[in-house]
Order: C-alpha cells, then sequence, then structure tokens
C-alpha cells in the first residue's frame, strides 16, 4: 500500500478494499518506526489525523467521495492548521496554534483528505539543506549522512521513506523542486499566483508558491487539482477556471521542442548530475521530442538578484514577529524596544538573522537604488530570457540541483556555496514561471538526480503530461532506498 498511486489508494478506498482509517494508520505507523531516525516530522497527532479519516470513511460510504477523499497527506508545517501546531520550523513559533486554516489546507479538507502531520523544513524556508530548521536536522533516506535538500526537506524526506502517500511544500527560490531532486521524488512549483498564499507563511511573497510533492506527475496532478482556486484573500491570487491538470497525461511527446539551456550544462555542474540528465534527454528524444539549443544569458545573475530581494521582502515580512502579537516572547525585558529585542534575538535562527540584516541593509536610504532597485531591473531581464527561450521551445530542460545530495554539515559553514545550490531554480520563480523536478536517475555515491523542466505560464497541464510519459517510459520514480 505504502506504494501505490493515489489513483490506486483512491480506487481501493472506493472497492471498500481499505478504509482511510486503516489506511491512515498504515502511515502514522510507518511514521512512528521511521520517524525518530529521519525527523521529516516535527508533528503528528494520532487523534487529529484518525478524527478525519473517520470523518473521510462516512463520506465514502455515504457516496459523496471526492478523488482524493480519504488520502492522508503530509503538510509542511509553513501552511497553518487549526487545531495542530504550525512553528515554520522555528523556536520564535514553537508554540504556535493557528485559529484558522491557510487556503491550500481548507482545499484539502473540502477535497476530505486526512492530515497526516506537519512536515519538517528549513527555519521559515530559508536554506537549501533543512539544517536550519529548530527542531533538528532531517536525514536523507538514500544517505543518512546527507541532507535531504531543503526547505521542503521533511516533505521530500516523508515521501522517499513512504511515511506519507503525498504532501505540500513551498517554492520560493527552489524549496519544492531541490529537495524533490536529492530525495528521489516528484514536485511541482505552480505559476505564481496559481496556488493561494493565504495562510502560508510569508517568506518573500513575490516569489513564494505553494505546490505538490508526490512520487509521480501523476499524483502531482491529482494533488494540483484540488490546491489551485482563486482565493480574494490573496491579492496576488489568480482569477482563473479551475482545470484539470491531469488532462494532458496521454498526450503523446511527438514533436514537443525542449529547449536546452547551453548556460546549465557548463561549469559548476556534477559530471554524475551531467550524465544522468543526457541520459534523461535521449529518451525524450526516442519519446519524439525534438530538442533545440537555447540560451538564458542572464540565468548566473538570477542567484545574486535573488539575494537581495528575498531578504528584503522577508525582513519586511518578518517583522511581524515581535513578541507583541503571536510567537516567542523574552520571559525577562525592560522596555519595550528590549522586549522586541531579546524576543526577536531569542525567536530567530542564525540563517533567519542573516537574511533580515541582509534585507534590511538593501532597503536602507543610500542603498535602495544601488541593490534593490538594480535587482528588480535584473528580474525583469531574466524573465525576458524566458520569453524569448518560448517562442523556440515548449518546454525547458537540465538539472534541477549542480549536485546529488551532499553530506551534512558540508556546506554550512560558507552561506555562498549553499545559496549556489539554486542556481537552477531561482530564475523559474523571479519570473513567476511553473517548474518541476522528477527523478532520472542516480549519481555520486547512489544518490538520486532530479531532471528540471520549466513551462511557460500555465503550462502545468502540458509539463505533467511530458514528466508523466518520461515516467511511463522510465522507472526512476519508482526506485526506493534500501531498508526502508
Ligand atoms: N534555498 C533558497 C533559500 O534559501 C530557497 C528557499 C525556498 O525556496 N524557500 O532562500
Amino acid at each position: 500500500m505504502q506504494n501505490a498511486s493515489l489513483k490506486q489508494l483512491s480506487a481501493a478506498l472506493a472497492a471498500k478494499q481499505i478504509s482511510s482509517v486503516e489506511l491512515t494508520r498504515l502511515f502514522l505507523d510507518r511514521i512512528k518506526a521511521l520517524n525518530g531516525d529521519l525527523n521529516a516530522f516535527i508533528t503528528v497527532d494520532e487523534g487529529f489525523s484518525l478524527a478525519q479519516a473517520k470523518a473521510a470513511d462516512a463520506r465514502l460510504a455515504a457516496g459523496t467521495a471526492d478523488p482524493l477523499t480519504g488520502i492522508p497527506i503530509a503538510h509542511k508545517d509553513i501552511f497553518v492548521t487549526r487545531g495542530m501546531r504550525t512553528t515554520c520550523a522555528s523556536k520564535m513559533l514553537e508554540n504556535y496554534v493557528s485559529p484558522y486554516d491557510a487556503h491550500v489546507i481548507e482545499q484539502f479538507s473540502a477535497a476530505g483528505t486526512v492530515t497526516l502531520g506537519k512536515t519538517n523544513m528549513d527555519e521559515f524556508a530559508m536554506g537549501s539543506s533543512n539544517e536550519t530548521s529548530y527542531f533538528g536536522k532531517v536525514k536523507n533516506p538514500w544517505a543518512r549522512e546527507a541532507v535531504p535538500g531543503g526547505s521542503s526537506g521533511g516533505a521530500a524526506a516523508s515521501l522517499a521513506a513512504r511515511m506519507a502517500p503525498a504532501a505540500t511544500g513551498t517554492d520560493t527560490g527552489g524549496s519544492i523542486r531541490q529537495p524533490a531532486a536529492l530525495c528521489g521524488v516528484s514536485g511541482l512549483k505552480p505559476t505564481y499566483g496559481t496556488v493561494s498564499r493565504f495562510g502560508m507563511i510569508a517568506f518573500a511573497s513575490s516569489l513564494d508558491q505553494g505546490g505538490p510533492m508526490a512520487k509521480s506527475a501523476e499524483d502531482l496532478g491529482l494533488l494540483l487539482n484540488v490546491m489551485t482556486g482563486f482565493d480574494p484573500r490573496d491579492s496576488t491570487s489568480l482569477e482563473r477556471d479551475k482545470e484539470d491538470y491531469t488532462r494532458d497525461l496521454d498526450r503523446p511527446l511527438q514533436g514537443l521542442r525542449i529547449g536546452l539551456p547551453k548556460e546549465h550544462f557548463g561549469e559548476g555542474l556534477g559530471a554524475d548530475v551531467a550524465k544522468a540528465i543526457e541520459a534523461a534527454l535521449t529518451e525524450f528524444k526516442k519519446l519524439g521530442a525534438i530538442i533545440v539549443d537555447i540560451s538564458l544569458p542572464n540565468g548566473r545573475l538570477s542567484v545574486p538578484a535573488y539575494y537581495v530581494i528575498a531578504p528584503a521582502e522577508a525582513s519586511s515580512n518578518l517583522s511581524r514577529f515581535d513578541g507583541v502579537r503571536y510567537g516567542h516572547r523574552a520571559p525577562e525585558y525592560g522596555d519595550l524596544m528590549d522586549m522586541y529585542k531579546k524576543s526577536r534575538a531569542q525567536g530567530f535562527g542564525a540563517e533567519v538573522k542573516r537574511r533580515i540584516l541582509i534585507g534590511t541593509y538593501v532597503l536602507s536610504h543610500g542603498y535602495y537604488d544601488a541593490y534593490y532597485l538594480k535587482a528588480q531591473k535584473l528580474r525583469r531581464l531574466i524573465a525576458q530570457d524566458f520569453k524569448a527561450a518560448f517562442e523556440q521551445c515548449d518546454l525547458i530542460l537540465g538539472p534541477t540541483s549542480p549536485s546529488v545530495a551532499f553530506d551534512i554539515g558540508a556546506k554550512a559553514a560558507d552561506p555562498v556555496q549553499m545559496y549556489l545550490n539554486d542556481i537552477y531554480t531561482i530564475a523559474a520563480n523571479l519570473a513567476g514561471l511553473p517548474a518541476m523536478s522528477i527523478p532520472c536517475g542516480f549519481g555520486n555515491h547512489g544518490r538520486p538526480v532530479g531532471l528540471h523542466i520549466v513551462g511557460n505560464y500555465f503550462t502545468e497541464a502540458r509539463m505533467l503530461g511530458a514528466a508523466h510519459q518520461y515516467q511511463q517510459a522510465t522507472d526512476w520514480h519508482t526506485h526506493q532506498p534500501q531498508g526502508i
């Protein structure tokens, strides 16, 4: 059961081969057995999950079930959930219980899914290795000495270890795709504005986007069908008709134009990763796709632009954690200013403080034009590169990450090395484009490699279709870590 696709689980529930309570139990038992070692979940509440499973069983019995009714889902601990604490992996929110649900959580509730627990992540989603969580590091199920990637590392690890059949993540600069790549699972960041950010704790609002993580592209499509939808409480939520993201799954790839950005295959890319990506491209050609050479000349500027824009927005977003309204308050303090200072000094970890300092600096009078404004101009150039590229091709393929999962601690002391992990993923966030990662082989030490697919705005169905066709022809997405 733990290896079943969402479609198979849905069919088993409908046929009464298994109840939602039994299915939820199965995954809760796996979490119990594995989480002590992997640390993929921050919060699990069996009573809470089983009550939802019972309600789902009632819906299944009444014949009012939706496709995903009764299926347990692991939610990233950045989506606020009523009745189950939401920490964002920070001491600041260690004991925070939201009075309302995020829009994404509401959507899943309406669909009748079961919240399996809240997954570990980098603190406030800032990181690429899950080493910055206040609740401890997450281990990669493929190699316990390696990071799972980040910031949605708990979600990716929970899928790789089959502790959950599906999960949610968020992606500001690669946080769905990079951990998916490093853990050998699939993940999609939709077009900006497609998934509501209401109740998704803000990091960098113009870049943040929620999305699904799962074992296959087909599962991603089913999850995306639930997650999307207009929400007036998010001012950037797009008012579009509901669409079926699984509609192109069976569409042949004959004539699909795949763009290869020459900048993504040069210096900095691991030879092991390059080899797996090339093999994947051969497979796509066999399926009828046409390869087109393209260029994204300003892509190299995406990391520097991002590390101005994202911290700038974070410094503003995180000002709400002041010890007054919610979150940690220092137990002892003098006047109000002292209370702010002590609460924030105690509540935030080192990486979050670094981002707040950078952000405050680049927005300050005298530096705004030199850094922030310039970064916004670069952002526009990066988006224009994509616009030109999509005149020549339908999808852009390349590596998700320059290397396979690295060892815990290997990059922790060097923020710039850590930031370069997202060299291939960040540009899609800056441009607001949909992008995904699917497993395409193994590199050094037998660790998974992810294939990055970027599409034009609103082409998620086509991207998922291409990924599904590839997954029908290959079996990389079915591989599992040993001993799990
Ligand atoms: N790794 C990037 C960062 O540290 C992206 C994080 C994310 O997408 N949330 O900011």
